[in-house]
Order: structure tokens, then C-alpha cells, then sequence
């Protein structure tokens, strides 16, 4: 691949394993960088699991999966992250850690490196801005589950030159992605047209109209959507939900992208959806 024989990824949670995973399948040595042990563990352990499932359906051989899994180095040390020609940052949604991070990134890495980000929502121009290679910076926005789902928006900023472009979008195909072209504003094509509809569920059972699994069956059911909304931003995770619905609000400055007052609640009880054990649903943990 042009230019590119190394990948870091920043953290390993529900996007960042799933993202060292298709770049280590598709061949790349991957280092995975996080903050926390026990994070760096369970998503590790994600990975072999998924592998393992991809094995047992007759996707990958097992000696593939095994190459796949040498190929990734978990990581306490973003020092580590030196000779990689192009990072994923897959943190924490919010703009600080992330600005911190890239700024970071941008003094450790050689001056060819991309630097990308797989945030949801956040302005891609701004993070560009905050570095020294504002053009080498893009949004590489993979969808959950990482290793199943065919889309990558590739989000151009501002200042994101051709180059760049190019290479991630060549890079997504090699992963056996399809990327689609989309430009800088808040939420992006994805999150700015589905969040709204998560939060609008969310009001719907704030205000008694009807209970979750009623909303996510009108969907499943009248509109053919393979997952409830409610059931899917317990699965996105309510805590990513609402960064994401004051990125929108903020970044579009429009009262509709206003978050549901009751998500906001759980949200502070704790009840971040699966990865929790609660969200709108129940999820027994094992
Ligand atoms: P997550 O909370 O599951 O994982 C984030 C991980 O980042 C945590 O394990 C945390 O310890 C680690 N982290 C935080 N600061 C770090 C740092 N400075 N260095 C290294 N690791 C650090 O979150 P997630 O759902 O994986 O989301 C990650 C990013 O992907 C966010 O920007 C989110 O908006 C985006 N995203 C999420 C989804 C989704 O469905 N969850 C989909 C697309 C994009």
C-alpha cells in the first residue's frame, strides 16, 4: 500500500479494537496504544474472539487469524506509535483528548505521517488546525461492528490534501471497505442524520408515548431497519449518543439537535447501554 507499512491505532474500546483488527487482517503490523490496562486487555481479548468467530465461519483460515493477531502489538506507550505512517485515533469523543493526542502525534511522528480520526462528529478542520501538517490530517470514520461493516466515510477537512485523500481511500479498499466521500461539518453525513433520530426515540419514551421495545419494533417492523433505535444507541453506547448530540448542537448551532433531557439522566446514573450492562435494555454481564 502507497506509503503505508505501519498503522497505530489510539485506543482500543468498541472502534479501536475492531479497527486494529481489519488493518492487521488486511496485512498491516498494527500497534494499539491506550491508557488503561484493563481497556487494552478486553479489547485484545475482542479481537481474538472476533477472529476466532471469523474462523469459524469459514471467513479467514486459522493460520490467517493467527498471523492477524501477531500482528498487533498492544501498547501503554504511545512512544511506540514513532514509526507508524499513519494513526487512527479511536478515543474518547471529545475534542480535548483528541486535540492533546493530535498535537502529541504530530511531535512524535515522521512528517510524512497521516494522522486520522475516527471521530463521529468532531470537526476534522479544527483538529487539522491544532497540528503542523494540517493537510496530512482526515477523518476515517469506520462503523460497528469494525470488521463487519462495509463503510468508511472518509471525511476531508479544509486543509486535507489530495494525497491524503487518495491514499485513505485506496487504503479503505484494500481493507475490502467502501469509502464514501463526504466533506467537514458536524456529524458528518452519518451522525447528523441518525442521531437526531435516536434522540427523538429517546423523547418519545421520556414523554410516555410508548415503551422501547414499541419504538424499536415500529422500526424493525414498518421500516425494516435490523435494529431498533433505541437498541441501537445501546449499542453505540448512550454516553457516545450524547457527546455526539452536543457536537451537533454546538457545531450547528440549532435548538433540534437539543439531547434528550433523559439521556442526559442515565447517562450520569451510569447506564451507558451494553457495554454497561443497562441502557434502554438489560444486558446480563458475563
Ligand atoms: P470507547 O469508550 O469504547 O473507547 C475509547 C477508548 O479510548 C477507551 O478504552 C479509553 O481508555 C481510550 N482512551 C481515551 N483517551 C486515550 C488516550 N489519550 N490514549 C489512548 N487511549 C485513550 O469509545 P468508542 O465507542 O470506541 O469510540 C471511540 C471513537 O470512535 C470516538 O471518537 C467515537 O465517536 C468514535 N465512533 C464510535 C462509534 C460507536 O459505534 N461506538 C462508531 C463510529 C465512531
Amino acid at each position: 500500500m502507497a506509503g503505508i507499512t505501519r498503522v497505530g491505532v489510539i485506543g482500543a474500546g468498541t472502534m479501536g479494537n475492531g479497527i486494529a483488527h481489519v488493518f492487521a487482517r488486511g496485512g498491516f503490523p498494527v500497534v494499539l496504544a491506550e491508557v488503561e490496562q484493563t481497556a487494552l486487555d478486553r479489547g485484545l481479548s475482542t479481537v481474538e474472539k472476533n477472529l476466532a468467530r471469523e474462523v469459524a465461519k469459514g471467513k479467514l483460515t486459522q493460520p490467517d487469524a493467527d498471523a492477524a493477531r501477531a500482528r498487533i502489538a498492544g501498547t501503554l506507550d504511545r512512544e511506540a506509535l514513532a514509526g507508524c505512517d499513519l494513526v487512527v485515533e479511536a478515543a474518547t469523543e471529545r475534542f480535548a483528548i483528541k486535540q492533546a493526542l493530535f498535537q502529541e502525534l504530530d511531535a512524535l511522528l515522521g512528517t510524512d505521517a497521516i494522522l486520522a480520526s475516527n471521530t463521529s462528529s468532531i470537526s476534522i478542520t479544527k483538529l487539522a488546525a491544532t497540528t503542523r501538517r494540517p493537510d496530512r490530517v482526515i477523518g476515517m470514520h469506520f462503523f460497528n461492528p469494525v470488521p463487519v461493516m462495509q463503510l468508511v466515510e472518509v471525511i476531508r477537512g479544509l486543509q486535507t490534501s489530495q494525497v491524503t485523500f487518495d491514499t485513505v481511500k485506496a487504503l479503505s479498499q484494500h481493507l475490502g471497505k467502501t469509502p464514501v466521500e463526504v466533506n467537514d461539518a458536524a456529524g458528518f453525513v452519518s451522525n447528523r442524520v441518525l442521531m437526531p433520530l435516536l434522540n427523538e426515540a429517546m423523547f418519545a419514551v421520556m414523554e410516555g408515548v410508548a415503551t422501547p421495545m414499541a419504538i424499536d419494533q415500529v422500526f424493525q417492523l414498518g421500516m425494516a431497519h435490523p435494529m431498533g433505535p433505541l437498541t441501537l444507541a445501546d449499542f453505540i453506547g448512550l454516553d457516545v449518543c450524547l457527546d455526539i448530540m452536543r457536537v451537533l448542537e454546538e457545531g450547528l448551532g440549532d435548538p433540534k439537535y437539543r439531547p434528550c433531557p433523559l439521556l442526559i439522566r442515565m447517562v450520569d446514573a451510569g447506564w451507558r447501554g451494553r457495554k454497561s450492562g443497562k441502557g434502554f435494555f438489560e444486558y446480563p454481564q458475563k
